[in-house]
């Protein structure tokens, strides 16, 4: 190596604790390496010729675009090359010296404390991709050189800390990636092993991987380039002649996601606009969707040419937990990405794929319930988001969402749809009642009705829920309610309730000026055998919304509550009656005020002040025992 020029840099200080967990946490996966170095020269080539596609300079160049993988027995050395665009010295150490993307600090957390099976795929999402090679190299070179570059450059490390950048010899653009594999490794450099390993990892890069490859003539050996990969794009090939191994190895490549697919779309479309469409919903939200900013959309090809990746105007922002390619022919090449947005092709194909993975999770929750019920737990917030953002597909994207209700064991999911198929005789309403877990939604005092009428009730206790049900105002034009707002009309009640409310008048009044924060209190029938509940008041926002919004330091704090008696109950009628003879009793008050904090505990709610509960409570003990 030509060592003018030469300098020694460290590395970013968490890169030094990802090399170390890297080296020593993927070790039953470290063959990975391969895949991520020629994934690397692969997008190296399709930077530089989709480049040259409006750069006459770099299109005169070398356009023989290969990938080459050479093992070097006598010295130990793996070598990944590429004709790509290569790296200036700025770019090799940005690229290769540091960790581009943020979220480092989260990555190595979460790397420490997910299995090790797991691992490997926080790796690829994290474009860590380079240096998993260090797993299997004591030292690795790379020697590159950009495209319209004079200078070649050279980067060297042994992965501990500190690498070295100099100048070198190169003759044409591109990089090559030398590792000194460890005493251990060497079997990497056995020709069987980087065969099978480009076929299992990389054989639809669509440039040739090739190898140097010996071969008898005769008397005389001859050395002859093999093609490692089939290169075969199976987007543009029939389902029949693609194996369920082909899809789950081509989505391993794209995906970084090292499980089967959950779905496969493969979509030959033809009609208003052609393209060919290869999607796959993953299992799992992976680690990026989990705390990246994800960008939606497949890669879009056109005629094997990668064009964008990827490609955001192909799936809306809700729909980013898809993965795939898009190859359209139809598109013209030579474009620019900003004249490219604006093509109405573009449109075309976004609604018809919207269409299809609609239609394929919907095939989904109805062939394979299980699969589909993993698949929400997992990707629901994002279904959830669509419900909020997506107001043509509304009902669509609904009929997807999946809840505890009342009337199912814990843990067992319904359909809105299932939902409104189990309406009883006189019930006409979508009832929900969110709150943060469904044993205590379930013995919430507000739904004593319910189950006594035997009327399901939605529990929504994800905390996205009360964020998005609003802009879901029917299903199948059946109005949505909240169980807390609204208690299931029954006309023979009414008219009793009416009269009792009017006797109780002044009970009520009283109640509500004595009793601070509330906004009303009321006589209603919707319990069964508790005394008194908590309500949301009709003009206020979902309880549990300002919960949520008060967390995260927004909104005005919780709104005054209703709180509603039951007049069957025998402490509320003592309580009228007591009232009735004698308005003025002190007593009146205090258990007005009990009335009010066994709402609080019967719904799970926190007291905000225990002590003095206890304190009302022991006062009304001594008094009842006292002799
Ligand atoms: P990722 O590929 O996921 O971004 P890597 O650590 O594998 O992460 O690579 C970091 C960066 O180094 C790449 O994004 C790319 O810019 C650059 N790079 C790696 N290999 C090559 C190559 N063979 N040719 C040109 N650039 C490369």
């Amino acid at each position: 190596m030509n060592q003018n020029n030469s300098e020694t840099l460290s590395f970013k200080s968490e890169l030094k604790q990802v090399l170390h967990l890297i080296t020593h946490s993927l070790y039953s996966h470290k063959e990975v390496f391969l895949r991520e170095l020629l994934s690397n020269a692969s997008d190296a080539i399709d930077k530089v010729r989709f480049n040259s596609l409006d750069n006459e300079a770099l299109a005169d160049d070398d356009r023989d675009w290969k990938i080459r993988v050479t093992p070097d027995k006598s010295i130990g050395t793996l070598t990944v090359s590429d004709n790509g665009i290569g790296m200036t010295r700025a770019e090799i150490i940005e690229n290769l010296g540091t960790i581009a993307k943020s979220g480092t600090r989260m990555f190595i957390d979460q790397l420490k404390s997910v299995d090790a099976a797991q691992r490997p795929e926080l790796i690829g999402q994290f474009g860590v991709g380079f240096y998993s090679a260090f797993m299997v190299a004591d030292k690795i070179s790379v020697i590159s050189k950009a495209a319209g570059a004079n200078e070649a450059v050279a980067w060297e490390s042994d992965g501990q800390g500190e690498f070295t950048i100099g100048g070198a010899q190169r003759d044409s653009r591109g990089t090559d990636i030398i590792l000194y594999l460890k005493e251990a490794e060497r079997d990497f450099l056995d020709v069987w092993r980087i065969r099978s390993l480009v076929k299992q990892f990389s054989d639809f890069i669509e440039h040739p991987i090739v190898m140097a490859a010996e071969s008898k003539d005769g008397e005389t050996a001859k050395t002859e380039d093999e093609t490692l990969n089939s290169r075969k794009a199976l987007w543009l090939r029939s389902k029949q002649d693609v194996t369920e191994e082909e899809y789950t190895s081509f989505y391993h490549q794209i995906s970084n996601d090292f499980d089967s697919p959950a779905k496969i779309l493969h979509i030959h479309a033809e009609g208003t606009v052609s393209f060919k469409a290869l999607l796959f919903l993953p299992k799992r939200k992976s680690w990026d969707l989990q705390f990246g900013d994800v960008k939606a959309g497949p890669r879009l090809y056109i005629n094997r040419v990668l064009i964008q990746d990827p490609c955001e105007s192909l799936l809306p922002q809700w729909l980013r937990f898809v993965k795939g390619v898009v190859d359209c022919p139809d598109l013209p090449l030579n474009v620019s990405r900003e004249m490219l947005q604006q093509n109405p092709l573009l449109d075309k194909i976004h609604k018809s794929l919207v269409k299809h993975v609609m239609k394929a999770l919907e095939e989904l929750k109805s062939d394979d319930r299980l699969a589909f019920e993993l698949l929400f737990n997992e990707l629901g917030q994002f279904i959830k988001e669509g419900l909020a953002r997506d107001y043509e597909r509304r009902e669509t994207i609904a009929n997807l969402l999946l809840f505890e209700h009342l009337n199912g064991e814990p843990g067992q999911l319904i359909t809105l749809s299932e939902y409104v198929a189990a309406l009883r005789e006189a019930q006409n309403e979508i009832y929900y009642l969110s709150g943060e877990d469904r044993a205590a939604l379930a013995v919430n005092p507000c739904l004593e009705a319910f189950r006594h009428l035997n009327w399901d009730v939605l529990l929504l206790t994800d905390p996205m829920d009360p964020f998005v049900m609003p802009s879901l105002t029917e299903f199948k034009s059946k109005a949505l309610k909240a169980a807390d707002r609204n208690a299931p009309e029954m006309p023979e009640t009414r008219k009793w309730l009416e009269e009792a409310a009017t006797a109780y008048r002044p009970l009520l009044d009283s109640l509500k000026s004595k009793l601070t924060a509330l906004k009303d209190v009321r006589l209603s029938t919707r319990m069964k055998e508790s005394a008194s509940c908590l309500v949301a008041a009709d003009d206020a926002m979902d309880p549990r919304m300002e919960q949520l919004m008060a967390r995260i330091g927004q909104g005005h704090g919780a709104s005054p509550r209703v709180l509603e008696l039951n007049p069957e109950h025998p402490t509320v009628k003592a309580l009228f009656n007591r009232y009735q003879s004698s308005p003025d009793d002190p007593r009146i008050k205090q258990y007005g005020q009990f009335l009010l904090d066994q709402a609080l505990i019967a719904e799970g709610s926190r007291l905000s002040d225990p002590t003095a509960f206890l304190a009302r409570i022991n006062a009304m003990a001594a008094k009842e025992l006292e002799l």
